[in-house]
């Protein structure tokens, strides 16, 4: 049987904040979003091999090879001019991963590893290779006690959810926005999947974490509070909700005009959240 292979943006040996302990990261290419918000915009799309990158590369690196756009690593100096220049958000540096691929990272690197990642971009759009991957590692004598984590934006449908969910310990997912209006101005997506799957991975024990991201004058609103509160109070008041405050870092267009969120505004939410009666709410350690 053939596995699928995945597309990926970079990969992280080691990260402690992309879920809990010390994790391995795949950031995967594409996302079926479009948050004006993203810190991370050339991992959106796929690369349509256009071709409009490769003459602004200054060391040669980004070549056409029959039709397609080829990278090479050991001439590219990082200086990431060809994600500021593509129009599509796409990425020319990514790199196909097999399943065999990321288990040999695993090997490497496991002494120092609680478990590995998948996050993007969104990765759910990488389905098969997740299910692969994360089957892989449990059935492996020697990686089976890592934990297999993905980091969502939740707009994977139900029955999707659960043909992954066997193999997966734990799911990150954000909550962009609760008023529906505000949610597709934010994402380009309304927002009834990504509630209705916090309710499916809570109910089935797989919601490690919920995220909020406060954007002044747009998800900061009472009513937005209220909404957030009133959520996770269906789900569970000691549910871990973290607030992300919004901030210019990686952002492209228009949002670069957007105020960024202060931390007294996100510590007085954060209090209100807890007057509320939410027991778990986290916020963030910098603000950059
Ligand atoms: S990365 Fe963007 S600019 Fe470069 S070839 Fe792909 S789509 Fe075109
Ligand atoms: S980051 Fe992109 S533009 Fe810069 S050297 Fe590497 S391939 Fe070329």
């Amino acid at each position: 049987m053939n596995l699928p292979l995945a597309t990926v943006s970079k990969v992280l040996k080691f990260s402690c904040v992309d879920g809990p302990g010390n994790r391995l990261v795949l950031f995967l290419q594409g996302c079926n979003f479009a948050c004006p918000t993203c810190h991370n915009p050339h991992t959106m799309k796929l690369c349509n091999d256009c071709g409009d990158c490769v003459p602004e590369c200054p060391t040669g690196a980004l070549t056409i090879v029959q039709g397609k756009v080829v990278h090479d690593p050991s001439i590219c100096d990082q200086c990431d001019r060809c994600l500021d220049i593509c129009p599509i958000n796409a990425n020319p540096k990514v790199t196909q991963y097999s399943v065999d691929d990321v288990l040999a990272l695993l090997y490497q690197n496991k002494p120092f590893l609680n478990g590995i990642t998948i996050s993007g971009g969104e990765a759910t759009t990488q389905l098969k290779f997740i299910i692969a991957l994360f089957t892989a590692i449990k059935s492996d004598e020697k990686l089976k006690d890592l934990t297999c984590f993905i980091d969502s934006n939740g707009y994977l449908p139900e029955a999707a959810w659960k043909t992954v969910l066997p193999v997966t310990d734990g799911v990150m997912l954000d909550i962009k926005a609760f008023n529906n209006t505000l949610h597709s101005l934010l994402t380009t997506r309304q927002n009834e999947r990504v509630l209705a799957s916090a309710k499916l991975l809570f109910e089935a024990g797989k919601l490690h974490e919920l995220r909020y991201l406060l954007i002044p004058d747009r998800t900061d609103s009472p009513e937005e509070i209220k909404e957030l509160s009133s959520f996770v109070e269906t789900l569970s008041t000691d549910l871990p909700l973290r607030l992300n405050a919004y901030q210019h870092h990686g952002v492209k267009g228009e949002a670069l005009t957007w105020p960024t969120m202060k931390e007294p505004d996100v510590e007085r939410i954060a209090a209100e959240l807890q007057s509320a009666g939410l027991t778990n709410v986290v916020t963030p350690t910098v603000y950059i």
